[in-house]
This record gives C-alpha cells, structure tokens and sequence, in this order.
C-alpha cells in the first residue's frame, strides 16, 4: 500500500499548508518536462497530494489506505492532455507558468510552444437554392501565408546557413525566473532563428527572411447542401500562416439569402400556390416551381385556402442523405372584379347554397 505522506515526505499531522509546499517542492523536482524529472514519481506525487489535500479523502485514507480512495480506479492522469491534469485540477495553472507548456497544442512534453497563425473569420452569402443543394465558392484571400520561395525558412534559396550566435545553435535559450517557490529556469524558443538554431547566411529574398509574407490566396469552399442561414464551415490550415508554426483556420460563416417562394422550416419547405373560387372548389391540375425544377400538382376539388398538400422527398437535402418535405400552401384568390355574367351564375350557385 502506498503511502502518500511518505511519498511527499510529510509528517501524519502536516498541515494543509504543509502538503501544499512539498507538493509544490516535488512537482517541481519531478516534472517530466525537467531534465532529471520523472513522469512516474511525477503521478506518484500528484496522487499524494490529490488525496491527502482533500480532507474528506484524506480522513478516509488515514482510516481505511489507499486503495480506497477515488473508487478504487486511483487518479486518472494523462500527459498526452494539455493542462488538464485530472479531475477539478488544471495543471496548466500552476505549471504553465514555471515551464511554458501551458497552452501548448501540441501538449505532452514540448517544453516551449508551437507558434500558430491567427485564425480568419469571413461571410459569405448564398441564394437560398444553392445553400439548399450545396456550391462551390473560389474566394481570393489576403493574408499571411508562407513563403513560396524559401518554403517557411528564410533563407535564399541555394545559400547556406550559420549556428544561431543568440542560442548556440541549440535553438532554445534559459530564463531565470523568481517566483514564490523559489528559482525556476525555463526553456524558451530562441526568437532570432525562431528555435531552428541556424539562421541563413543570406536571407530569403522574397520574404525578407522572415518566412512569410503577404499573399493573395485563392481558396476554394465548398459548401455541403442542406446548410442553415449563419452555420459556420472550418478549413483547417487556411488561416494566417506564421514562421515555423502551424497555420491557423479559416472560418466561413454563410448566410442564406431568403427566397420569397420559399419559406424553411428545418428540412422542410413551404411554397405558396395560388388557386381560383373554380379551381379550389372543382379541383385542378397545376403546374408549381419547386427549388429543383417544376412539379405537377393535383389540387383536390373542395380544397379549402390555407390548407397544406405535403409532397416528400422534395425539400431540403438532410446532411444524412434524403430529404425533407416541400409543403404547398394552398391560397385561394377570389377575383377583384365580377363580370355581370359571372355575378349572375355566382346568384344562380348561391341559390344552390355555395
Ligand atoms: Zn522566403
Ligand atoms: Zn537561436
């Protein structure tokens, strides 16, 4: 069984202030981003504290040990996970600080960040029937991008390069840090060859050496069927591309253009259909745009105004295959004038009770 004041080498009687500081002294000793760290004795400590700094689990482990605690499944830990440590804990907090891993995307044991490109947002506006069926969009995108000539390194194609005099070569720099749990050193990316260790004898042309550079970048979007006015498409990469790093993401927000035929509702569609007294009364065959071509429609004889014929299969496209329902909505138009002969058979039908 394990003992977790032994572990952070406390007396049973420590105080809470007491487990906090050798844990502290510890985690730092151990961390696996350190040279001479351990990820194991890392766990071990975290587990420690992770008990012994809470006083319900703490009073527990003092009567009944550690395989009590936490359900029997121990502390869950995971390093391939950026910050979170475990449960109601961020070590990206308390660490992130001391190593510079706190926000790393590439998380685990990189101890200084990957930079990463600013992300783009842009609006695109769509006619309702393409939005329906899906498009194909090409925009032209002004923006940071890596540089074509020297591929990202800043270097004239073709020259040679020298060791980085800022690093050594070595492409990271130390830096002293004071902080309340003593003198930490942190290894940081060396700016001036942006951690590659080298800089070139004579710089990239195109860029100026920096990388990147101002470019105009045509993109093609495509637009899946079946999107809803402001839903957002993600291309990965396509966003503002910095010196040896990773590109950040463009973000599409589309808007869907109403249609003043069309009126949606989920995966279904409503489209007015105007018919006459006769038609609506005597029933009719009609012939009705829909957003992919023309239908025709059989208007059942005493149809009432307002009322809805459901078509399936002819909305809009679901993003699992098949569609919605188009529903036609039946408008009955009485005409604006009477003739004298149509007053005079309307008499003759309202005699008849219509
Ligand atoms: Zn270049
Ligand atoms: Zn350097």
């Amino acid at each position: 069984m394990k003992d977790y004041y032994t572990i952070l080498g406390v007396p049973h009687n420590a105080s809470q202030d007491d487990i906090k500081k050798a844990f502290h002294k510890l985690a730092h000793q151990y961390h696996p981003d350190k040279s001479g760290g351990s990820e194991e004795k890392f766990k071990e400590v975290n587990e420690a504290y992770q008990v012994l700094s809470d006083e319900k689990k703490r009073t527990h482990y003092d009567r009944y040990g550690s395989g009590s605690v936490g359900g029997g499944s121990g502390v869950e830990w995971d390093f391939s996970n950026s910050g979170q440590g475990f449960e109601g804990f961020d070590i990206g907090d308390i660490f992130g600080d001391m190593f510079g891993f706190g926000g790393s995307p590439a998380g685990s044991h990189a101890n200084r960040q990957t930079p990463r490109g600013r992300d783009i947002a842009m609006d695109i506006e769509l006619p309702f029937k393409e939005a329906a069926f899906g498009a194909q969009r090409a925009v032209l995108l002004r923006k940071t991008g890596a540089c074509t000539s020297c591929k990202g390194n800043g270097r004239e194609p073709g020259t040679k390069t020298k060791p980085c005099v800022s690093c050594n070569g070595s492409g990271s720099v130390h830096e002293t840090h004071r902080s309340f749990f003593g003198t930490f050193t942190k290894l940081r990316a060396c700016s001036v060859c942006r951690a590659m260790g080298e800089v070139p004898l004579e710089p990239c042309r195109a860029c100026r050496g920096e990388g990147v550079l101002q470019v105009s970048e045509e993109i093609s979007i495509t637009i899946p069927p079946g999107l809803q006015d402001g839903e957002m498409i993600k291309l990965v990469g396509k966003g503002e591309a910095t010196a040896g790093g990773y590109a950040g993401d463009l973000y599409v927000k589309v808007h869907v253009l109403g249609d003043k035929r069309f009126n949606r509702s989920g995966y279904d569609i409503t489209t007015p259909l105007d018919v006459t007294v006769t038609e609506a009364l005597l029933g009719a065959a009609k012939q009705l745009e829909i957003l992919d071509g023309s239908i025709h429609v059989q208007v059942p004889p005493s149809t009432q105004s307002g009322s809805l014929l459901r078509i399936r299969g002819k909305g809009i496209p679901r993003p699992r295959g098949g569609r919605g329902d188009l529903l036609i909505h039946i408008v009955v138009k009485p005409p604006h004038k009477l003739s004298k002969k149509a007053k005079q058979l309307l008499e003759e039908l309202q005699k008849e009770g219509i």
